[in-house]
C-alpha cells in the first residue's frame, strides 16, 4: 500500500501542480469583480488542500526527504505547546511534562511537528465535551526480549500523548494506522493522519503504539532512539570543543593576571 500510495502521490502531485499553475494564470486575467473570480479562488483553495493531502500520502509511504537534526525534545516540545494549545481549543487543557534530563534524539523537526499536530487534533476530536491532554517525554531503556522484532534493545526517548476522550473499541484501535481508515464523517476525516504519523516515526528509526480504553481515553507512545554520535561526529565535536578552549584562553589568562 505504501508503494502504491507513494507512486500515485507523485503523479498526482504533478497533476496538481499543473492545475494550480493554470488556475494562477486565470486568476491573473480575472479581477475580483469578475463573475468567475469566486470559482477560481475555490479551485485554487481546493488544489492547495489536495496538495496537503498528497503530502500526507508521501509521508506515509516514507518517500519524503527527511532533514534530520539533533534535538533536545524538551525545547522542541516546549516550542510547540503554544500551537498545540491553540489547536485543542478552550474546552481541552494541555499539559507538558518531561524528565529533567533527556537524551538528545535525531529527527526532522517539521515532521515531528506534524506528528504532534495530528495526535493532538485526534485527541481533541475524541473529546467533544472537553477533557485533558497530557504530553510527556521521558527516557527509557528497552531490554532485550521486551520488544523483540519491533525495536532493538537500547536507550530511547518516549513521547506519550494521553487524552481523556472516547477511547476506541479494539477493532478500531487495531486499524488506526491503516491509510484511509477513519470513523469520522465524510469531509471531517481523511484517515491519513495516523498513517502519516506511523510513516514518519518508522522512517526516524522509531516505533509507536496506541493503548486505548473505551470511554476512558487513549494514549499514543512514540519511541525514538537516543542519539549517539558516530565516530566522525564524535571527532567533530571534540575539535569544536578544542577550538572553543583555544578561543577562551586569552580571557582566562587575563583573569588570572
Ligand atoms: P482521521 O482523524 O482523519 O479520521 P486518523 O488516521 O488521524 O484519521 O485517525 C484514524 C481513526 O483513529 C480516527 O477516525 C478515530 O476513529 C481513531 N482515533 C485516532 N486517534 C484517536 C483518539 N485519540 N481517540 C479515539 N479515537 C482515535
Ligand atoms: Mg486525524
Amino acid at each position: 500500500i505504501g508503494q502504491l500510495a507513494g507512486g500515485v502521490a507523485h503523479d498526482f502531485n504533478n497533476l496538481l501542480t499543473a492545475i494550480s499553475g493554470h488556475c494562477d494564470l486565470m486568476l491573473l486575467r480575472h479581477d475580483q469583480g469578475d463573475p468567475d473570480y469566486g470559482d477560481l479562488v475555490q479551485i485554487h483553495q481546493n488544489a492547495n488542500r489536495a496538495a496537503a493531502l498528497v503530502g500526507q500520502l508521501l509521508a506515509f509511504s516514507r518517500k519524503q526527504t527527511l532533514r534530520p537534526e539533533v534535538m533536545d525534545l524538551r525545547d522542541t516540545l516546549s516550542d510547540l505547546t503554544h500551537l498545540l494549545n491553540r489547536l485543542v481549543g478552550e474546552k481541552v487543557s494541555l499539559t507538558l511534562r518531561h524528565d529533567p534530563v533527556l537524551p538528545a534524539i535525531r529527527g526532522d523537526k517539521r515532521q515531528l511537528e506534524q506528528v504532534m499536530i495530528n495526535l493532538v487534533v485526534n485527541a481533541r476530536d475524541a473529546m467533544p465535551d472537553g477533557g485533558k491532554v497530557s504530553l510527556e517525554a521521558r527516557a527509557t531503556s528497552v531490554e532485550a526480549g521486551r520488544l523483540d522484532g519491533i525495536l532493538d534493545p537500547g536507550e530511547f526517548v518516549v513521547i506519550s500523548l494521553a487524552d481523556t476522550g472516547t477511547g476506541m473499541e479494539p477493532e478500531v484501535a487495531s486499524r488506526v494506522f491503516e491509510p484511509f481508515f477513519t470513523t469520522k464523517e465524510v469531509g471531517k476525516g481523511t484517515g491519513l493522519g495516523l498513517a502519516m504519523v506511523y510513516g514518519i516515526v518508522k522512517q526516524s528509526g522509531g516505533f509507536l503504539f496506541a493503548k486505548s480504553k473505551l470511554d476512558k481515553g487513549t494514549t499514543f507512545s512514540i519511541y525514538l532512539p537516543e542519539y549517539t554520535p558516530s565516530v566522525e561526529e564524535e571527532k567533530e565535536i571534540e575539535e569544536e570543543k578544542a577550538a572553543r578552549t583555544v578561543e577562551r584562553k586569552p580571557a582566562d589568562l587575563a583573569g588570572r593576571g
